[in-house]
């Protein structure tokens, strides 16, 4: 038995403290943390249960956006009537991922910090340079099927899991966190890492922060959007490619694309070039060809994922056809349309 020292504090400045430590970890939900203790992954020493603190309200921000606490369920962002009218694209996303149950128990600030799926990862008697720094990585040359085409390192090639953060990337979220520093917003495109040199590091969060709520802003892409996601089965498994679209039209004329991709990078992964490329064109077929190839330039696929590159070519293209005609992906009815 691995023991470890577990502690429930009553507020966030004591919940800090707690935290601070070098084998401390904070417990929400549990849906990972706790899979990754039993299998031996998670070693934490020092067990922080965040639950008791005062972090689950969802409510308006002074600039007209949504805050969501990060200890808000996923099922209650996704059905928060606010969330639902205002930032589909999120609720749509959050609807994709997981099961009901899992939804139920899962927090907003865990699924920022939940951690990749690779098989490997998960598998103490095989090397994963995310588990055991320096150790080596199982899937490159391995069994890769679910890995990155994008953004990966001689040293990692895992993708990171979440279906909500495809969406809060295309939306531009802030991620409010503190710790032992204080308090500091993390724009979300800076909030996960490439795995580069260091894999085991998935985020920028300083040791001991902790996060606290996300920040939506005002626009929240309501009229012209999609989730699209491509997965093994309809439901309860991980991406292999999905697709969040946040458009604004004007006059029939792109006024603003931003495309996230997920299931093919650390990080949800966009493209400035090609959304740029966006701005000013015509809803097309050809445009949104051009926006896949920019996005997936210098996508490279390994023994078992090289199909990710065009599933993903196509899902783009699909996804911003599903945003400009306003007809979003149903996340009950998963047939594409
Ligand atoms: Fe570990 Fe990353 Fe390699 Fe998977 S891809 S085995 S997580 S180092």
């Amino acid at each position: 038995m691995i023991r470890f020292d577990f502690a429930r504090p009553n507020d966030i400045s004591e919940a800090v403290r707690e935290g601070a430590g070098d084998h401390a970890a904070y417990l929400a939900g549990g849906t990972n943390l706790v899979d990754l203790m039993k299998e031996n992954v998670a070693r934490p020493l020092q067990v922080v249960d965040i639950n008791g603190l005062p972090l689950r309200e969802i409510a308006a921000t002074e600039s007209g956006g949504l805050r969501l606490g990060a200890l808000a369920t996923n099922s209650e962002t996704a059905y928060d009537s606010r969330v639902q009218s205002r930032y589909p694209l999120l609720a749509s996303a959050i609807l994709a991922g997981a099961s009901p149950q899992l939804r139920n128990a899962a927090t907003n600030g865990g699924n920022l910090n939940q951690r990749t799926r690779c098989y490997y990862f998960y598998d103490v008697d095989t090397p994963c340079n995310k588990r055991v720094p320096g150790q080596g990585c199982g899937a490159i040359g391995g069994r890769n099927r679910i890995h990155a085409i994008l953004g990966a390192s001689d040293k990692c090639i895992a993708t990171h899991p979440s279906d909500m953060c495809v969406a809060l990337a295309a939306l531009e979220a802030e991620v409010r966190v503190t710790g032992p520093g204080g308090d500091r917003v993390i724009p979300f495109a800076d909030y996960h890492r490439l795995p580069g040199d260091e894999p085991w590091r998935d985020n920028n969060l300083r040791p001991g922060e902790l996060v606290t709520a996300i920040d939506l802003a005002p626009e929240g892409f309501a009229e012209n959007y999609t989730y699209l996601k491509l997965r093994d089965r309809l439901s309860y498994a991980f991406a292999l490619v999905s697709v969040a679209v946040a458009m604004r039209l004007e006059e029939g004329v792109i006024a603003e694309a931003r495309v996230a991709l997920g299931g093919v990078a650390h990080k949800p992964w966009r493209s400035t070039e090609a959304e740029d490329a966006l701005r000013g064109a015509e809803p097309s077929t050809g445009a949104f060809e051009a926006a896949a190839r920019t996005l997936l330039a210098g996508a490279e696929g390994h023994e078992d994922n090289a199909f990710k590159i065009p599933l993903a070519r196509k899902a783009i293209v699909r996804a911003l056809s599903q945003a400009a005609a306003g007809t979003p992906q149903s996340q009950t009815d998963k047939r594409i349309a």
